[in-house]
């Protein structure tokens, strides 16, 4: 049995669509640990900066961990301020992968597409504007970092007022741990690019995983425009994976 069409796309931005990594999560970070140690953190800035850095990823929530690191008076305060000036900031001239559009604009001819990201609304709405993808988008969903209410429930509030099936929908991401777990648990269909800050992350079996975006055109079917361009590597792992889907139609 063949997977069913692709009828919408969902695109994460941080490392799926433009390098987050180098161009905002370093300067974020620096921001972070001055704002922490202004808050009261008993450390120096390089000192609160090497925690953050240390412990980015393995953490599920890196401010708390960081702010308890460092037993201030207040610790909820500090971890509170390295959030703000984490995820509320000004992301600066930033720019999206070479082939981000196009891969959005070939997409959307077959298909909704949808943008997921995590983090602070109007920061990552700023995020957009800047990388000029504001028109690429049928639907924005951001999943406010302060409210917490997870990728996985954002995705089921935005798929109930779709009318679609879950199996009808792509996720194309970099988090193992985030959008593609989230698409897994839904039951829609994933495809992870590898890459970024959470590159050293293991996909899931039976995902197939690609160095960058591009792939998600092979996955539909569609030609590439570049010879160079990656298809997904369904052997990443040696769990089955379902036959490519068609375009929809
Ligand atoms: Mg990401």
């Amino acid at each position: 049995m063949s997977a069913p069409s692709v009828r919408a796309v969902v695109f994460d931005l941080d490392d799926t669509l433009f390098d987050c990594w180098t161009q905002c999560v370093g300067p974020a970070h620096r921001e972070a640990a001055k704002a922490m140690v202004e808050a009261g953190a008993r450390a120096s800035v390089g000192e609160v900066l090497d925690a953050r850095l240390a412990l980015a990823g393995l953490e599920k929530d890196l401010d708390d961990a960081v702010a308890a690191t460092f037993r201030s008076v207040q610790p909820v305060k500090v971890a509170e301020a390295g959030r703000r000036a984490f995820y509320d900031r000004d992301p600066g001239p930033i720019t999206p992968f070479p082939f981000a559009r196009d891969v959005l604009r070939r997409v959307h001819e077959v298909a909704r597409v949808v943008l997921l990201s995590m983090g602070h609304p109007p920061t990552q709405r700023r995020k957009v504007e800047v990388l000029g993808l504001t028109d690429a988008f049928d639907d924005v969903l951001v999943d406010d970092v302060f409210g917490r209410r997870g990728k996985e429930e954002v995705l089921r509030g935005w798929l109930a007022s779709t009318g679609l099936s879950p199996a009808e929908v792509l996720v194309v991401g970099d988090r193992p741990d985030a959008e593609i777990a989230a698409a897994l648990r839904l039951g829609m269909q994933a495809l992870r690019v590898r890459g970024g800050e959470f590159a050293a992350r293991p996909t899931p079996p039976g995902v197939p995983e690609s160095p960058d975006v591009r792939a998600v055109l092979a996955y539909l079917g569609l030609p590439a425009d570049a010879p160079d361009a990656p298809a997904p590597d369904r052997d990443a792992t040696s769990a089955p994976r379902p036959p490519p889907a068609p375009p929809a139609p």
